[in-house]
C-alpha cells in the first residue's frame, strides 16, 4: 500500500468482500442481503462500496434518500435499492429512477399512490415499514385494515416488502425487548401474508441483529456496519476488516520548551520540553474538538501518539517525544492497526458517527 502523501481516506475493497462473505456465512444461503450504503457507505464511496458488492452477488441496496438512491443508479448499480425515508418531493424522481420506497405512513402511501397513478405506473413495487417499538418510522399494526384497503382499491403499486427496525440488537440486557419487537412483527408478518397471495419479503435484522437473532432473518437481513468492519460485537469485530483507514503526514514538527502552549486557548501546556507534531487534518474534516486533549492516539511509524490540546479546524497536534518520525512522515488516525470504534470510543461515541462525519474534502483512494 503507497504511503500517504496528504489526509487520505483508504478505501479497502478486499476487506469489504471478506466482511461481505462473513456475514452472508451466518445467513441461510437463500436469504437475501441488503447492504446499506446510506450517507457515503457510512463515510466511504457509495458507489465504489455498491459496485463491489453487487460484483459479489448483492441482492439488494438500501439508502436513506432518494439523491443517493439517484447516485447509484448513475453510478452503474442496476440491482434493486429501497429508499428508507423517501420525501415526497422526490416522489416522481424516485419512480424515474426505479428506487423502490419504504412507506410508513397513510399520507406518504397516498400521496405515493397517487404520483404513481399519474404516471400511469402499474404493480411499483414498494416495502412496508412498521414501527414495533423503535418509535421512529412506522405504521402501527392496526393500521393494517386502512393499508389494505387503500392498496386494494388501486394497480399502481405492489406491496413487495414489509420491514421494520430494532432498536437494541446489540444490547444483551435488552433481549426481552427485542424479542417483545421480533414478536410484534412476526404478529404483522402474518396478518400481511393472509392478504397477498404473493407473499412479501420481510425484512427486520441488521449487522448486530443477524449475530444475536439469526432465526429473525425472515428472507431478506440489511447490514451496514458490519460491512464497513465494525459491529458491537467481540466475536464479529475480531473476524471483520476495518474497510476504512484514515490516514494523514506530520506537516511540521516543533520543540516546546517547559510551560509553553499548544493551539487555540492554551489547553495543552507542557511540563518538560517536547516534540509536538502538526498534522493537516481537523474539525472541518470530522475529527471534533472531543478528539483532542490527550484522550484519543494516533498512530506514529507503529506507536501511538496522544492528540493534545484543542482540535483546529484544518489541524491537530500530537505529542512524538518518544517517537523517531520526521516531517512527511504517514500517520494513522484510524482503521488499520487502530479500529474506529475503539477511536470513536474516547469521545463517547460510536464508529457510525465518526466514519459518517468524515468530511467530503478529505480524498478517497479505493486500494
Ligand atoms: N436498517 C435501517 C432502517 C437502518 O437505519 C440501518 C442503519 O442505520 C440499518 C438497517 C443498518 O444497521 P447496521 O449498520 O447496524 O447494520
Amino acid at each position: 500500500m503507497a504511503k500517504a502523501e496528504e489526509t487520505v481516506l483508504e478505501i479497502d475493497l478486499k476487506a469489504l468482500g471478506h466482511n461481505y462473505n462473513v456475514l452472508r456465512s451466518k445467513i441461510k444461503p437463500e436469504t437475501k442481503f441488503m447492504a446499506v450504503v446510506k450517507a457515503y457507505a457510512y463515510g466511504s464511496d457509495s458507489v465504489a462500496i455498491a459496485k463491489h458488492l453487487q460484483e459479489l452477488g448483492t441482492d439488494y441496496f438500501a439508502v436513506a434518500y432518494v439523491n443517493e438512491g439517484i447516485t447509484l443508479r448513475e453510478g452503474g448499480i442496476t440491482a434493486p435499492i429501497l429508499v428508507l425515508h423517501p420525501q415526497k418531493v422526490h416522489f416522481t424522481s424516485l419512480i424515474e429512477h426505479r428506487l423502490e420506497p419504504s412507506i410508513y405512513s397513510q399520507s406518504i402511501l397516498t400521496d405515493f399512490i397517487a404520483t404513481a397513478n399519474a404516471m400511469n405506473i402499474v404493480d411499483y413495487p414498494v416495502h412496508l415499514k412498521f414501527n414495533t417499538g423503535l418509535n421512529r418510522l412506522g405504521f402501527s399494526a392496526d393500521e393494517l385494515p386502512m393499508i389494505a384497503s387503500l392498496v386494494e382499491q388501486q394497480k399502481a403499486i405492489k406491496i413487495v416488502a414489509v420491514l421494520s427496525h430494532l432498536a437494541a440488537t446489540e444490547d444483551h440486557d435488552e433481549r426481552a425487548f427485542t424479542n417483545l419487537q421480533l414478536q410484534r412483527f412476526k404478529n404483522i408478518c402474518q396478518q400481511v401474508d393472509q392478504l397477498y397471495k404473493d407473499k412479501p419479503l420481510k425484512h427486520v435484522l441488521n449487522t448486530s441483529g443477524i449475530i444475536n437473532y439469526p432465526e429473525a432473518q425472515y428472507n431478506m437481513v440489511r447490514s451496514g456496519i458490519g460491512l464497513y468492519g465494525y459491529g458491537n460485537e467481540p466475536e464479529v469485530d475480531t473476524t471483520l476488516q476495518p474497510v476504512m483507514t484514515l490516514k494523514t503526514i506530520i506537516a511540521q514538527k516543533h520543540i516546546i520548551s517547559e510551560g509553553e502552549s499548544v493551539g487555540y486557548n492554551r489547553k495543552y501546556t507542557s511540563n518538560s520540553k517536547r516534540i509536538t507534531a502538526t498534522l493537516p487534518i481537523g474539525h472541518a474534516d470530522g475529527i471534533g474538538r472531543e478528539y483532542g486533549h490527550g484522550k484519543t492516539f494516533v498512530s506514529v511509524n507503529g506507536q501511538l501518539a496522544p492528540i493534545i490540546g484543542n482540535v483546529c479546524m484544518d489541524m491537530i497536534m500530537i505529542d512524538v517525544t518518544s517517537i523517531a518520525c520526521d516531517e512527511g512522515d504517514e500517520v494513522i488516525i484510524f482503521g488499520k492497526p487502530l479500529p474506529a470504534n475503539e477511536f470513536a470510543e474516547t469521545a463517547q461515541t460510536i464508529s457510525y458517527e465518526l466514519l459518517t462525519g468524515l468530511s467530503q474534502r478529505i480524498k478517497r483512494i479505493i486500494v
